[in-house]
């Protein structure tokens, strides 16, 4: 894939966490099923916090009730984050290049804070977009972008499914998928070093 990646300049990386940056302990078509149950709904909820947010609108207490569920989920999953060297080499790298970093998630807050504090990247993060602020992962990547004051076209937003690729190219980011077009997440600091280097060596 670093073959055909090509960007004129860099100057953020935007990383989704679950299933990109960490693989969380929490069987997610289970969690729908009890989501299901209690708001009485076939939706396929997918993703999840879109889905709740769609069959909930109008009902602010009952949604208050499914996020609750979901946090509790999640914060189980949370405390059971093991800190990752090669995850922690790839952040503080990123940092020390002069990039700009940002997370989006569809986490809750105080589970996204419970797994970035057991990875020790917390600190290097610029920005980090939370579920609270919007469920949906355009609108999360549009607040980071301007919180770090980048365009889309200097940024690269690393995700792992389908509606981020949608989301990130949608806007215009350079946007890699975990699983498709690099195996492992650590693939980036390469990457953005090339970039870098091709930046300064036209
Ligand atoms: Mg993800």
């Amino acid at each position: 894939m670093l073959g055909s990646y090509s960007m004129n300049t860099i100057k953020a990386v935007i990383f989704d966490l679950d299933g990109t940056l960490v693989k969380l302990p929490i069987d997610w078509d289970n969690v729908r099923r009890k989501v299901r149950e209690l708001l009485k709904t076939d939706h396929p909820l997918k993703p999840l916090g879109v889905g709740v947010y769609e069959v909930t609108r109008n009902n602010p207490k009952l949604m208050a009730e499914a996020f609750k569920l979901i946090e509790f989920e999640e914060l189980k999953a949370a405390e059971k984050t093991k800190y990752d060297s090669k995850l922690y080499e790839l952040i503080k790298n990123l940092k020390r290049l002069g990039l700009k970093l940002g997370l989006v998630t569809l986490q809750g807050v105080k589970s996204a804070t419970i797994v970035l504090r057991k990875l020790n990247i917390i600190d290097f993060l610029d920005v980090v977009v939370t579920r609270e602020k919007s469920v949906y992962r355009i609108e999360q990547l549009k607040i980071a972008l301007k919180k770090l004051n980048v365009k889309p076209s200097e940024t690269l937003f690393i995700g792992d499914t389908v509606w981020d690729r949608e989301a990130g190219d949608s806007l215009g980011c350079k946007t890699l998928i975990v699983g498709c077009d690099i195996a492992n997440v650590v693939e980036v600091e390469g990457i953005v070093r090339k970039v870098l280097r091709s930046t300064f060596n036209p």
